[in-house]
């Protein structure tokens, strides 16, 4: 057991994570990363990735998240195989975090990076498809299945917009839902039923997914909640959209959270209402779920981190003087 010191703790290793981190070492605030139980985040669960800027071709999500990394350690972050099971926020800078190693982080700054978790339906071959057909996200798989039959699972509000996100690429699009009503906002609901590319199938749960002789997604079997039958239905691709999980546990009762548990911040800004706590990336972000946009407010959070530092050093300066 150790105690580690430093300037900005960083919890979580998704994009946003890391992309703090590179800013935070550039900022020479000597960054520790605690990483959790997934290293590199979401992205190391999936296989292609073609919206991250600044590569013409396909990258795959584990490699992208390994160059991340790579680039963080080399402009000076610490990396700690740990993950945090206990935070002190409540006394101001400087904060204090245990690692389920035991270890003891003392910093000046933290940013919270630990991402939100699709959730998943948990029924025989989804796993194993995923990446062949079977995804949580048509932002960024959708476009894999341009003029091909897709389906979305789900009646919420995220069920309705990737249903709707998928016509820009496919003019078959089935949604299919548990009951006979969606649960979505009005607006969405008038916009999905005005869409003669989007087939609602109600009253179906999917209690397979089932893959073709090439290995991908083939079609899914589908039971009817009200009579019990069973039926298949054909599909390149199938999106589960049934809501995420943030990863914000550690911080109930620490720091505000919304109706589904996402971080609260101040409006435009990383600031959590703890003065040098950060959160960026999934865990305060329910609308966008992108790589990119993880990065872009992990990078907000190191800049503003940097900024609580100095003004921090300031005040001390002119209590001393
Ligand atoms: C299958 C799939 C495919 C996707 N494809 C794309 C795509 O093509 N393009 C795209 O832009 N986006 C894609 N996304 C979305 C993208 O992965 C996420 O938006 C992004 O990873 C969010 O980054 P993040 O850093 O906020 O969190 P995450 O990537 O969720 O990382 C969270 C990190 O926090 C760590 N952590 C959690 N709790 C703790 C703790 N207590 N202590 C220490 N560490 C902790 C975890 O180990 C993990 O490293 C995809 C998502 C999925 C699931």
């Amino acid at each position: 057991m150790a105690t580690h010191h430093t300037k900005m703790l960083i919890i979580g290793s998704g994009p946003a994570g890391y992309s703090a981190a590179i800013y935070g070492a550039r900022a020479m605030l000597e960054p520790i990363v605690v990483q959790g139980l997934q290293p590199g985040g979401q992205l190391t669960i999936t296989t292609d990735v073609e919206n991250y800027p600044g590569f013409r071709d396909v990258v795959q999500g584990p490699w992208l998240m390994e160059e991340m990394q790579a680039q963080a350690e080399h402009v000076g972050t610490r990396m700690m195989w740990d993950t945090i099971v206990d935070v002190d926020l409540a006394g101001g800078s400087p904060f204090r975090a245990v690692g389920d190693s035991g270890d003891e982080y003392i910093a000046d700054t933290v940013v919270i990076a630990t991402g939100a978790q699709a959730k998943w339906l948990g029924v025989p071959g989804e796993q194993e498809l995923g990446g062949k057909g079977v995804s949580a996200c048509a932002t960024c798989d959708g476009f894999f299945f341009r003029g091909k039959k897709v389906v979305v699972i789900g009646g919420g509000n995220t069920a309705v917009e990737e249903a709707l996100y998928l016509t820009n690429h496919s003019d078959d699009v089935t949604l299919i839902h548990r009951r006979d009503e969606l649960r979505s906002e009005k607006i969405l609901q008038e916009r999905l039923f005005a869409s003669d590319k989007i087939t609602p199938l109600w009253n179906k749960t999917v209690q397979r997914f089932v893959a073709g002789e090439n290995g991908a997604l083939h079609h899914l079997e589908l039971v009817d909640t009200v009579t019990g039958e069973t039926s298949t239905l054909e599909a390149d691709g199938a999106f589960v959209a049934i809501g995420h999980a943030p990863a914000t546990e550690l911080f109930t009762g620490k720091l505000p959270m919304d109706d589904g548990g996402y971080l609260l911040v101040e409006p435009g800004t990383p600031k959590t209402e703890i003065p040098g706590v950060f959160a960026c990336g999934d865990v305060m972000d329910h609308t966008y779920r992108q790589a990119v946009t993880a990065a872009g407010t992990g990078c907000m959070a190191a800049l503003d981190a940097e900024r609580f530092l100095a003004t921090l050093e300031h005040a001390k300066a002119e209590a001393a003087e």
